[in-house]
């Protein structure tokens, strides 16, 4: 079958590699639709010191079932379905808890193993959802990275009403941004470098937009809520200046959630934390229930996707990653299809 590798730094090759070969409980799913997802690109910039070449990358993705492993009886061939990527070990505490993503042993494709950037990937039975009849592949694709926003905004105790933050609009904050509109948030402010992205946030309704290289967005956003800051903020960048801003932003009682992975050390005002009462929570992909609760959102037919997504090919892989990795792309989520 065609791959597209991951071989060195900054190179991807089309290469013709074997069928993964089925186990008992698994399926073989023919790709349709692999989303690039950041991580994707830390890997193909050699950053990510988990993603060891040569490696197929790809998490985000859809499919139809070609072929059944032994034991699988509920699913038929061509039936369609969106894979949920991460393989916990269903053993341990986290997994018990339904807390799966945070499992310690849990594996994931493009990273653990081969991922979807590839004609057949083996899912386990316990991984599959099926799409609904008029679900697209490319929809179904989307059904991962919108997972992250449902679980981020799952950390939010009340995000009905709230004043909010999204502090970058790459493709998990646009979608956290989106999804923060769609839960009924009073309104909504996002802060980013890049002015194609601060576009498609202020068509998509953003009520405030900062760029961030022209102007102060503490100040700007504290401006904005007169003094008193948002209910609730969230970092999708990573850097440890853009968690320190999120942290600035917030309300007295408000939270902060970090999802971005950009840096590990960030310095805080800590007695601001403490006298002003702020909650600081982590987000890190998603269970099966977020899983699901984003294919039902997706269902629903509202999403831009228009505005959102861009379809490419295999053979464009290496131009479409230089593209993505050069900082000043105008794509956002870059969409594979086969
Ligand atoms: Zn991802
Ligand atoms: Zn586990």
């Amino acid at each position: 079958m065609r791959a597209l590798v991951y071989t060195a730094p900054r190179e991807l090759e089309l290469q013709d590699v074997p069928v993964p070969r089925l186990e008992s409980g698994t399926v073989l799913v023919r790709v349709r639709a692999v989303g690039v997802c950041g991580s994707d690109l830390e890997g193909f910039l050699g950053k990510s010191k988990r993603r060891v070449p040569p490696l197929v990358l790809g998490h985000e993705f859809s499919g139809e079932v070609a072929e059944l492993g032994p034991g699988v009886r509920d699913f038929r061939v061509g039936d369609r379905v969106a894979v949920y990527p991460l393989i916990p070990c269903g053993r341990c505490r986290y997994c018990a808890l339904g807390r799966q993503h945070i499992c310690p042993g849990r594996r994931v494709y493009g990273l653990d193993f081969h991922g979807a950037l590839a004609e057949y990937v083996c899912a386990p039975r316990a991984s599959l959802f099926r799409l609904p009849a008029d679900m697209s592949f490319v929809q179904g694709a989307l059904v991962e990275p919108l997972a992250n926003a449902v679980h981020a905004l799952g950390r939010v105790p009340q995000v009905e009403g709230a004043t909010a933050l999204v502090y970058g609009v790459g493709p998990i904050g646009m979608l956290i941004f989106w999804l923060a509109r769609r839960l009924k948030t009073e309104r909504v402010a996002v802060v980013d470098i890049n002015p194609h992205r601060l576009g498609t946030a202020k068509e998509l309704g953003a009520d405030l937009v900062v760029n961030g290289s022209q102007s102060n967005p503490v100040q700007a956003i504290l401006e904005w809520t007169e003094g008193r800051g948002v209910d609730f903020a969230v970092d999708a960048v990573g850097h440890p200046d853009c968690r320190a801003n999120t942290v600035a932003c917030a309300a007295r009682g408000g939270t902060v959630v970090w999802i971005g992975l950009g840096g590990d050390q960030t310095e805080l005002d800590g007695r601001s934390v403490v006298t002003r009462e702020i909650e600081i929570k982590g987000s890190y992909a998603y269970g099966l229930k977020d899983f699901e609760r984003s294919m039902s959102i997706l269902a629903e037919k509202t999403f831009p996707i228009a505005s959102f997504v861009s379809e490419a090919r295999l053979e464009e892989g290496q131009s479409m990653f230089d593209d993505l990795a050069s900082g000043a792309s105008s794509l956002m989520k870059l969409v594979f299809t086969m």
